[in-house]
């Protein structure tokens, strides 16, 4: 299997663990409280509850394959990044990690704002309620229409990702007579993905503004002479699944030197500056994250740090968590059809989703854990392969999993961490109809995302 894809880009594919687990866990029916939310544990009888519920009683209720997602440890992760900065930088969730409109409602409810990247999140984002001004708009391509709909609706910042964007903006803007909150992304020459990072003389991808060669400094003085557009600070997102400090302190060093050259070339303080998301959690027990409150310290420290050095006032932070927030709170929960070993190969085990609910592992080699869970096992650990239903030999769930070795159809298995970019990125294929999500919270659970059917296939279908 070719490494083929990266969330950092394939150069950096080298930077992933080699993290086949070369030993079994000492006990197949612990469940690591790092990989699973909150309120998931084994019940007395041997089965997996969450927020109270048996997993069979909801197999039951709302089929498999399913998401279901804990209510109560999302509000806990909102409330934990709200927090760890003491109220002196604004947290914006990363719509695309996850959103419907109960998750907009309990941003909103927890103080938190909000990340969108597509007119369909701005929709989904406004029709539950979140304030305009409390939404971001980010893309590296928005339409027309879709800038035209941010600034009526008053978003309360647009981030400029390209010299094109700044005219097309600050032209929109103008025609509905408004004067448009903006920040400029830029890119400052480094990515972190995973443990590492990697600082590059320049970045070569689609996002943001270099700036190598002066182009973000240009893009300063072109904002700043147009009369639609509000200056507002200097945006910057690193990579994904990050778990130490060390890019981002790259980052701030390089956005604040950005910060003191705007104001000696045009004696402006810009107010703010973002530092983006990409924040790490645990997908397997391997993984080590940082808390919120350890990641505010930090930034914060450098922040300030680097301030100092220039001379600056030090801007509001704000920070756009999506993984770190809803990626632990859910599990997917799968019926296991069949079990096939291949002689002296490996052992298939099939489940009734895929590809479709959870397209990471063949995208980006992601890895995953896995458990049974409808009932406790005493059975040997075997190592498995768990793949789904689709047409595709990468079709991979979990690429090396132990399961018990009397793991059979009928089983069900769950795999934790799912809740960020898994619904989000589900697919028909094979016309496969995508997952619902499910909210438990307080020992009752209730669809907030449904199940698609059959019927929702033949609708868009016109014939
Ligand atoms: C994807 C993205 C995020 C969120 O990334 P996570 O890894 O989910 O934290 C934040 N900001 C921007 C600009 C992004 O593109």
């Amino acid at each position: 299997m070719s490494r083929s894809a990266h969330p950092a880009g394939p150069r950096y594919a080298d930077v992933l663990p080699e993290g086949h687990y070369s030993a079994p866990p000492a006990d197949l029916n612990a469940l690591d409280p790092k990989v699973w939310a909150r309120t998931v544990t084994r019940t007395e009888e041997g089965s997996v509850s969450v927020s109270g519920l048996d997993v069979r009683a909801l197999a039951e209720e709302f089929g498999t394959p399913a998401y279901f997602l804990d209510e109560s440890d999302f509000r806990a992760r909102c409330r934990a990044w709200h927090e760890a900065f003491g109220g002196a930088a604004d947290v914006f969730y990363a719509g695309k990690a996850f959103l419907s409109r109960a998750i907009v409602r309990w941003l909103h409810e927890e103080g938190l704002n909000l990340d969108v990247c597509s007119g369909g999140e701005l929709t989904t984002a406004l029709a539950a309620g979140m304030p305009a001004e409390r939404i971001a708009f980010h893309g590296n391509n928005k339409t027309a229409e879709e800038i035209h709909r941010a600034i009526e609706a008053g978003v309360g910042r647009i981030v400029l990702d390209s010299f094109q964007e700044i005219v097309r903006v600050a032209h929109i803007a103008q025609e509905l007579g408004k004067r448009q909150p903006v920040q400029i992304r830029v890119t400052v020459g480094v990515e972190a993905h995973t443990h590492e990072f990697i600082a590059t003389a320049h970045e070569d991808q689609k996002f943001g503004i270099g700036l190598a060669g002066g182009q973000a400094a240009e893009a300063v003085r072109r904002v700043l002479k147009l009369d639609g557009l509000e200056l507002i600070g200097i945006h910057s997102h690193i990579g994904s699944q990050i778990f130490d400090m060390a890019g981002f302190e790259v980052s701030a060093r390089r956005v604040v030197q950005l910060l003191a050259e705007v104001r000696d070339e045009h004696g402006v303080e810009l107010p703010e500056i973002d530092l983006g998301g990409g924040l790490g959690i645990a997908y397997t027990s391997d993984d080590d994250p940082c808390e919120p409150r350890e990641i505010a310290t930090s930034l914060t420290s450098i922040v300030t740090r680097e301030c100092r050095a220039a001379g600056l006032a030090v801007p509001r932070i704000s920070v756009e968590p999506g993984r770190a927030i809803v990626g632990p709170t859910a599990f997917t929960l799968y019926e296991v059809g069949t079990v096939k070993e291949l002689d002296g190969l490996r052992t298939y085990v099939s489940v009734d989703g895929g590809m479709s609910d959870n397209i990471r592992t063949a995208l980006y080699d992601a890895e995953y854990s896995v458990s049974l869970v409808s009932r406790s096992s005493s059975a040997e650990p075997m190592l498995v392969r768990v793949v789904g239903k689709h047409c595709e030999s990468g079709d991979i769930v979990v690429r090396d999993a132990f399961l018990p070795a009397d793991i059979a159809s009928g089983d069900l298995i769950a795999v934790p961490a799912t809740g960020a970019y898994c619904r989000s990125m589900a697919s028909n294929y094979n016309h496969a109809l995508r997952p619902p999500v499910v909210a438990v919270n307080d020992g009752s659970a209730r669809v907030i995302v449904r199940r698609e059917t059959e019927e929702d296939l033949l609708r868009l279908d016109v014939g």
